[in-house]
């Protein structure tokens, strides 16, 4: 054996602890970056009623800015805000969607979104009348089970008929939440939660971008 074929030998352990080291790092890394996740999840929680933040983002979604943009144009192509749209009519896709509605309206609505917290149409209204799917024109809520919950999107303590919403288990960022849609056509509504008032004990948390109002 020569000298030569001792030293090349002796790199192998050498290097093999460095090829170790840097693979145990890796993980330590991406460990790291799991657990940096899950506390961001946990803290997206929703807080108890009256306690959220202005600008708040409701859990689960994520909105982008731009999507306010444009809005209005679009806004006067969806015949749901005049009214209750005929069976027939109502589109069979996302292209035919994104065609009728605002692009906050789409990405609420179609898309599972959510509006910021407090800067809703609705989320402070008082005025009497209806609230109807912003999709298909279905009413879904009246005014009278409209109450001040503090979180920043219309809350409601129950729908004008339970029939009208269907109910979905919803375990996105490690939570576990009721999702609310509209029956008819599948329009993402938002969340009921059971910290609501008296009969019910329900909050259903809806978006405003999902819904039209017909004032009384
Ligand atoms: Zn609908």
């Amino acid at each position: 054996m020569t000298t030569r074929n001792r030293l090349n030998r002796s790199w192998v352990p050498f290097v093999a602890s460095i090829m170790a080291g840097f693979v145990a790092a890796v993980i330590v890394i991406t460990a790291g970056i799991g657990i940096a996740g899950d506390a961001g999840a946990r803290e997206a929680e929703p807080k108890p009623v009256g306690q959220s933040q202005p600008g708040q983002s409701q859990p689960g979604h994520v909105k982008k800015e731009s999507a306010m943009q444009n809005d209005e144009p679009q806004a006067a192509k969806n015949p749901a805000v005049a009214g209750r749209v005929p069976d027939d009519q109502l589109p069979k896709s996302d292209v035919e969607w994104k065609k009728r509605l605002t692009n906050e309206q789409f990405q609420v609505a179609r898309q599972k979104g959510t509006e910021r917290a407090f800067t809703g149409k609705y989320w402070d209204s008082k005025k009497k009348g209806t609230y109807r799917c912003v999709c298909c024109g279905e009413p879904l809520f009246k005014s009278g089970e409209k109450f001040d919950s503090g979180c920043g999107w219309p809350s409601f303590s129950k729908p004008l008929e339970d029939k009208k919403i269907a109910e979905h288990l919803d375990l996105s960022l490690g939570m576990r939440r009721t999702e609310v849609t509209c029956k008819r056509c599948g329009a993402h509504l938002g969340h009921v939660f059971d910290d609501g008032p008296p009969p019910t004990g329900l909050r259903y948390c809806i978006n405003s971008a999902s819904l039209v109002f017909d004032e009384e």
